[in-house]
C-alpha cells in the first residue's frame, strides 16, 4: 500500500485571552490511498482540529505552528515545483510551503469534509441539485487549473455565514446541462431515490438522513482523493448512522476513496477502519492497525477506553468515562509530564517528570506514547495501586 498522507510533527494552537491552548501536539499519522483511517477519541481531544488542520480550515485565533503535511500528488508536485523545490520530495507535496492560493485550490478537489450537521453545509435558498451542480463546476475549474484561486460556491458562502448576500444574488439555476447530469448521478450515486425530482428540491425538503446523503453527495462532487468525515453520524439516529456508513463502505468499495473517519464511537471505528490513531489531550497516544489498538494495546488509556467496554458492537460503542479530569490544555499549565499521568492507573515517578515519546520510527508502525512501550521499562518503578486514591 502506498501513503497518500503523511502527517509529521503537526502542533496546532489557539492563542486566546487565558494564553497559549496546545490543541494539537507533535502529531504523526500516514493514511495509505484506499483506507479508512479513524481517529478516536472524547470531545476535545484534538481530533476536529486535527482534521481542520489537514483542510486548512484552522483560523484565527488558531495557528498551525509546526509540523508538515506530505500529500502525495504527482501533477501537483510537478505544478510547483519550479516555485518551490523545497516543498516537493517526489511526488509528495509539503501542504504547509505552498502559498495559500494553491493549498485552497485542494479543498474539494483533493480533500473534501463531510460534517455532522448538513443543514449548515447548504443553501437554503438552492435546489440541491443547483447546488451540487455548482460544486461540480467550480471544482471542475479548480482542477483545469491549479495554480489559481478557487472561486466558493454559494453552499460555501452560506455556511462560511456570509448567507445573507449569498441568498440575495439571484438563483444562476444551472450552469450547464452537462453539471445538472453529473448533480443527478452524484444523488444516485449516494442512494438518493427519484434523483432526477429530488435535485429540484430545497434543503428542508429533504430528511436528516437525506440530507446526509447528499452533503456526501456534494463532498464527492470534485472527486476528492481524501474523504474526511467528522463524526458524521453523531447527529443521526441508530437505523440512519448504520445506513450512513453502509453507503461510506459502499463508496470505499466501488471508487478506492480514501477516508478519514473522526468518531467518539469504538463501534463506528471497530466497524470501519483499517487503521485507528487514538487522542487524548491533544496527542496520538497510540496507533496502528485496527488489530495492534482492539487486541494488543499497550497505553493505558486505550486499554481503558476498550477495557471498560465488554462488548464494543453490544454497547453501542459508547466511550466509557474513565475516572479523574482530561487535563488543562493551557500552555502554562501543562508542565512537563505525561498528560494522561492524572488518570494513569499504571502511572509511575517519571511520568511525572518527562513526558513520554512516541517509541516508533515511522509513522506506519503500531506506536506508543507512554514509558510502557519503552524496552527499558521496569515494573518495579510502577507507584502503588492506590497512588492517586481509588477510583470512584
Ligand atoms: Fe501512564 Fe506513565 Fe504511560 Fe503516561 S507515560 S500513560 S502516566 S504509564
Ligand atoms: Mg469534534
Amino acid at each position: 500500500t502506498e501513503a497518500l498522507l503523511r502527517v509529521e510533527g503537526l502542533s496546532t494552537r489557539f492563542f486566546t485571552e487565558q494564553g497559549q491552548v496546545n490543541a494539537v501536539s507533535d502529531l504523526d499519522l500516514r493514511i495509505d490511498r484506499g483506507d479508512v483511517y479513524g481517529i478516536v477519541g472524547e470531545s476535545g481531544s484534538g481530533k476536529s482540529v486535527t482534521a481542520r488542520s489537514i483542510m486548512d480550515l484552522i483560523e484565527s485565533p488558531g495557528e498551525i505552528t509546526s509540523g508538515e503535511i506530505w500529500y502525495r500528488n504527482g501533477e501537483l508536485a510537478a505544478a510547483v515545483e519550479d516555485d518551490h523545490g523545497h516543498a516537493v520530495d517526489g511526488s509528495f507535496v509539503d501542504l504547509l510551503e505552498i502559498p495559500e492560493r494553491v493549498r485552497r485550490s485542494l479543498r474539494g478537489t483533493s480533500f473534501s469534509m463531510i460534517f455532522q450537521d448538513p443543514e449548515s453545509s447548504f443553501n437554503p435558498s438552492l435546489t440541491v441539485g443547483e447546488q451540487l451542480a455548482e460544486a461540480v463546476e467550480v471544482q471542475r475549474r479548480a482542477s483545469a487549473n491549479p495554480r489559481s484561486t478557487r472561486a466558493r460556491t454559494r453552499s460555501e458562502e452560506y455556511s462560511l455565514g456570509s448567507f445573507v448576500l449569498s441568498t440575495m444574488l439571484p438563483s444562476k439555476r444551472y450552469v450547464s446541462e452537462e453539471s445538472r447530469e453529473r448533480a443527478i448521478s452524484l444523488l444516485e450515486l449516494v442512494g438518493i431515490p427519484d434523483p432526477v425530482e429530488r435535485a429540484d428540491e430545497y434543503p428542508h425538503e429533504y430528511s436528516g438522513g437525506m440530507l446526509q446523503r447528499a452533503m456526501i453527495a456534494q463532498a464527492l462532487a470534485g472527486e476528492p482523493d481524501l474523504l474526511i468525515a467528522d463524526e458524521p453520524t453523531t447527529a443521526l439516529d441508530v437505523t440512519i448512522q448504520a445506513q450512513i456508513l453502509d453507503l461510506l463502505d459502499e463508496l470505499k468499495r466501488e471508487t478506492g476513496m480514501t477516508i478519514l473517519l473522526i468518531t467518539h464511537n469504538l463501534g463506528v471505528i471497530a466497524r470501519m477502519c483499517d487503521r485507528v490513531g487514538v487522542m487524548y489531550a491533544g496527542e496520538i497516544v497510540e496507533r496502528g492497525t485496527l488489530a495492534d489498538v482492539f487486541d494488543d494495546h499497550v497505553h493505558p488509556y486505550t486499554h481503558g477506553l476498550l477495557g471498560s467496554i465488554p462488548d464494543v458492537e453490544r454497547a453501542g460503542g459508547r466511550l466509557e468515562p474513565i475516572p479523574g479530569n482530561v487535563p488543562s490544555l493551557l500552555d502554562r499549565e501543562m508542565g512537563d509530564r505525561c498528560r494522561f499521568a492524572d488518570r494513569c492507573p499504571k502511572a509511575m515517578e517519571d511520568c511525572l517528570s518527562h513526558p513520554p515519546e512516541v517509541d516508533a520510527e515511522g509513522s506506519d508502525h503500531h506506536a506508543v506514547r507512554c514509558v510502557l512501550a519503552e524496552r527499558s521499562y521496569d515494573e518495579s518503578r510502577a507507584l502503588p495501586d492506590d497512588y492517586f486514591g481509588e477510583p470512584d
